[in-house]
């Protein structure tokens, strides 16, 4: 396999112009939609067909009554432990040999699996084409060495593409400065490869907790959930099957009881 190729957003450095979700839009030629109402200048409020590339503005009240505004572009993280490749039965997403996850639309039979396994809420399911949808990093551009349209338009170098490895260890020189610039919150989503879903390949630099970026906090895969839950079921059923057999074996002694009288 090639050298991991990743993208680091630093949010820090985000203005919102939405430059990156234009580009986005162009470069896959992706139509526009309805706008949406959300409350804020985000528009969309989640991924759609159209949108793989989404820039989340936050409203953070402050201790002084005021709101600041804290700006996230978001995308698929190309997890390196995917629950999308892991829950499509047809093979259509597969890992590229530099470290992404892509939806190969001539395999995918528009099942929708890889939609609810997702921990993001990044893929979507086009109704036009029947088809799952989702950010590339642009497969085409970067297997040309272009690099992925979002990162090449950005004015303030709020979003990174280059070698993993690289990316990390500036993102954590990046988190120590901020620090001693008073953001004591600075931190990395996803750069761990022994961290949640080992390692995002699209991962960020925060300046509050994952929650407020609606981002969670463990990502799990949806697998992993479905063993606890089948533990917990069968559990369930042990112990109900128990009580059954305990509350017939009382029944039978009452009603032998009730005859001898
Ligand atoms: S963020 Fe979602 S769609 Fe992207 S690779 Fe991870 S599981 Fe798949
Ligand atoms: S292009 Fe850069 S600065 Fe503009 S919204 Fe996107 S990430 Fe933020």
């Amino acid at each position: 396999m090639a050298r991991t190729l990743a993208m680091f957003t630093d949010t820090s450095l985000c203005i919102g112009c939405r430059a990156c979700q234009v580009a986005c839009k162009q470069w896959n030629e992706l139509p526009s939609e309805q706008p949406e109402w959300t409350g804020s200048y985000q528009n969309h409020s989640t991924f759609t067909d159209k949108t793989y590339r989404l820039v989340r503005f936050i409203e953070k009240p402050q201790a002084n009554g005021e709101l600041s505004w804290l700006l996230m572009s978001d995308v698929c993280k190309h997890c390196a432990q995917a629950g999308c490749l892991d829950a499509c039965p047809t093979g259509a997403i597969y890992r590229t040999e530099h470290g992404t996850v892509n939806i190969n639309q001539d395999v995918c039979n528009g099942c929708r699996y890889c939609v609810s396994s997702c921990p993001f809420g990044v893929v979507s399911f086009n109704h036009d084409t029947g088809r799952a949808n989702k950010c590339t990093f642009c497969n085409d551009r970067i297997h040309n060495g272009l690099g992925p349209a979002c990162a090449k338009t950005c004015p303030t170098e709020s979003i990174q593409f280059g070698f993993r490895d690289e990316l990390v260890t500036k993102a954590g020189k990046r988190v120590a400065a901020l620090k001693e610039m008073g953001y004591k919150q600075a931190q990395l989503y996803g750069a761990d490869s022994n961290g949640p879903l080992g390692g995002l390949n699209a991962f960020f630099l925060l300046l509050d907790k994952p929650s407020t970026y609606a981002l969670p906090e463990k990502p799990l895969l949806p697998q992993r959930n479905v063993l606890v839950d089948s533990l917990l079921s069968v559990g369930s059923a042990l112990l109900v099957g128990v009580g059954a057999v305990l509350a017939f074996r009382e029944r039978g002694g009452s009603t032998k009881g009730g005859g001898d009288a």
